[in-house]
């Protein structure tokens, strides 16, 4: 246990969520622990095999459809007011790894909620949306085998939400998400439309559907697994599952990455500026070297390890390495922050020159002029 971990745990998809002990969602929020599924996974993501996905809801049935070779659908999405950071990165490529176990695949640009939430106005979102769509295929989504769409044009989800909109009473909303603007709770019933809209006959009817989300989001799969029960009888769904992933820190160690706070980094903020936030990053070290060396320091807590254990270092072995040399004092903060800052730079200016090639396509997609 954490040792923070009598802090209450809040998920809020249009707020700050908080998660001191993720043990503790499986009582008080019924999520399932993945890891009993973990060694039944034909070809587990790195991800499921280091634990970062740690929960879910129903995904025995997606398992069972991977397992039989037999169709099985994935959404997931971005709503658009920025560039791409570590967090749309990890969510991109647990659509690509589904799409890759054979998933018709669903990327959703959520516009209405960017409105409804962020007030962008639609105008900029496309531009956002066109540069996000560009990262996605930089990735290595393949937009042949995808659909990708706006909330905004896309008619079938509206329509869904309308739909949806008979079914819950204020009391329902304000006890799963607070108080809020009616925006929002037309957003999330928006999300639900999205999150069923494979199950449709235009996609192919009823079929197991995965959503891949970070546990803050868990308020939209309860709400519209309620819905798809409601609306069972009319449209025969079947209800969606989720995988849950833990949410990464900020920089400075705090619970969530924040423009305000200037606390993580994006795919194409300048390499001066990504090595000068990685310096500055809060770490798990000790006040001196000489402490360091002796005591160890301590990864479980450190940002800087939670980011290359969640992006930059791919090799399991190589990774264990770095946790095992940091407690054993053997690495120092300051040699890890130098190795971090070569790899990330590396990475994203790979990563720059790619999307380039890529932002006609995205133009095209979204049949943006
Ligand atoms: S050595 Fe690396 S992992 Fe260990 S505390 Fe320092 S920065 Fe974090």
């Amino acid at each position: 246990m954490s040792p923070d971990s009598n802090q209450k745990t809040v998920l809020d998809p249009f707020g700050t969520s908080m998660v001191a002990d993720y043990e503790r969602l499986y009582k008080e929020f019924g999520i399932e622990p993945f890891k009993p599924l973990l060694s039944r996974v034909p070809n587990p993501s790195m991800y499921m095999r280091r634990g970062i996905v740690f929960g879910h809801r129903g995904f025995d049935r997606i398992l069972g459809a991977m397992l039989k070779h037999e169709k099985f659908a994935v959404l997931s999405g971005i709503k658009p007011t920025g560039e791409f950071h570590l967090g749309t990165l990890m969510t991109a490529k647990e659509i690509i790894y589904f799409q890759q176990q054979g998933a018709q695949t669903f990327y959703c640009i959520a516009d209405i909620e960017a409105y409804e939430d962020n007030k962008i106005p639609f105008e900029k979102s496309e531009k956002i949306a066109v540069d996000n769509i560009a990262d996605l295929l930089a990735i290595g989504l393949d937009p042949k085998r995808a659909y990708i769409y706006r909330q905004s044009k896309e008619v079938r989800v509206k329509d869904l939400a309308i739909i949806f909109g008979r079914a819950p009473t204020l009391a329902t909303m304000k006890a799963i998400y607070g108080e809020r603007r009616i925006g929002l709770y037309l957003s999330a019933l928006i999300q639900a439309g999205d999150i069923l809209l494979p199950q449709l006959e235009d996609f192919g009817g009823p079929k197991p559907t995965v959503i891949p989300v970070g546990v803050d989001q868990e308020p939209h799969i309860r709400f519209t697994r309620d819905l798809a029960q409601i609306f069972g009888r009319k449209y025969n769904f079947i209800l969606p599952s989720s995988t849950y992933h833990k949410l990464m820190r900020g920089l400075d160690g705090s619970p969530k990455m924040s423009k305000r706070q200037m606390n993580y980094f994006t795919l194409h903020d300048k390499p001066e500026t990504i090595a000068k936030r990685i310096s500055n990053a809060f770490t798990g070290g000790r006040a001196t070297v000489k402490e360091q060396r002796e005591l160890g320091g301590a990864p479980e807590i450190c940002p800087l390890y939670e980011t290359c254990l969640f992006h930059f270092v791919e090799d399991d072995d190589k990774i264990i390495k770095i946790y095992n040399d940091c407690k054993s004092g053997k690495l120092l903060c300051g040699e890890h922050k130098k190795q971090t800052i070569d790899t990330v730079l590396r990475f994203v200016k790979e990563h720059q020159r790619k999307k380039k090639n890529f932002i006609d396509k995205a133009r095209e997609i979204l049949q943006v002029e």
